[in-house]
């Protein structure tokens, strides 16, 4: 399981879910964290389970060989 308490945050304004695309709104809480083996350093924004999901996936696919 995936800790996120310290990567999730109260939204102060809208913000597009990286994951899935949607508007995660003002007041909803939502993770600030890296894209999941995306490589880069940028921070982006993630509804707490788009990234779960996301970082699951990237966990599974490590766990057998990297497709790059
Ligand atoms: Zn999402």
């Amino acid at each position: 399981m995936i800790d996120l308490s310290n990567i999730t945050h109260t939204a102060r304004r809208q913000h597009q879910c990286a994951g899935c695309g949607l508007t995660v709104h003002a007041g909803e809480r939502y993770v600030r964290a890296q894209v999941p083996g995306g490589g880069r350093a940028a921070k982006r924004a993630f509804h707490g389970k788009c990234y779960t999901a996301m970082a699951e996936n990237i966990n599974k696919e490590n766990a057998h060989e990297r497709n790059i």
